[in-house]
């Protein structure tokens, strides 16, 4: 197979197959294809309320599938296709909701991956950023003292921060909060859009106003 162990396509490991066992001819060419529309059904769209508030941020797989079910039009499209057997569909960046949806204040799950978004993947104590697999979550009032699993006592913390915070609070470990942990809300939706905004222009009037 000519994909890495990440599951990527590589141009070295296709040289390096053996003659013969590429299958049948063209499967090369047909593996760099599904390979990049994968990665393309997965770039986020910003889905907007049908009165044109943003209210999330999708993949493109989910969008172009409510777009089929008739539940969201496209807004804003990018310059690429991808093909099903019979059409060649251009794929949106941003998409509009037919009907209007009320969203609850404070819809979010609290997860530590909602937790890890909230906090930006930083640290809350020695405010350095972390990929998620170096980053845990802290109770900042310890369950040890009664301190309970909710967005306002779990933040974003790193091994050696939280290691060296052992079974205290902040104020007796000498550590202090970079900000006070706030439940994820609308507002933290929108911020969190606009930063992934910056890499769409197509975003921006949706989210700058
Ligand atoms: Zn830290």
């Amino acid at each position: 197979m000519s994909v890495d162990s990440r599951g990527r396509y590589t141009p070295e490991a296709a040289g390096e197959a053996m003659p013969g066992s590429e299958g049948p001819s063209g499967s090369t060419s047909h593996n760099l294809l599904s390979t990049r529309r994968a990665s393309l059904m997965q770039e986020p769209v910003l889905v907007l309320n049908a009165t044109y508030e943003p209210i999330n941020v999708t993949a493109v797989r989910r969008a172009m599938v409510l777009m089929l079910k008739g539940v969201a039009q496209a807004e804003e499209m990018h310059n690429t296709e991808v093909h099903s057997a019979a059409h060649a569909h251009r794929v949106p960046s941003v998409i509009r909701l037919l009907a209007y949806r009320h969203i609850p204040q404070q819809s979010r799950a609290l997860s530590r991956k909602n937790i890890l978004l909230r906090d930006r993947n930083t640290c809350q104590f020695c405010v350095r950023v972390f990929p998620s697999s170096e980053l845990t979550l802290d109770h900042v009032v310890p369950r040890s003292r009664g301190g309970r699993s909710t967005w306002e006592n779990l933040v974003a913390c790193c091994y050696r921060c939280n290691n060296s915070k052992g079974d205290r609070t902040p104020e007796e470990a000498g550590l202090k909060l970079a900000r006070r942990p706030r439940p994820f809300t609308l507002h933290t939706s929108r911020q969190l859009m606009r930063l992934i905004g910056h890499r769409d222009e197509r975003w921006r009037k949706y989210l700058f106003y």
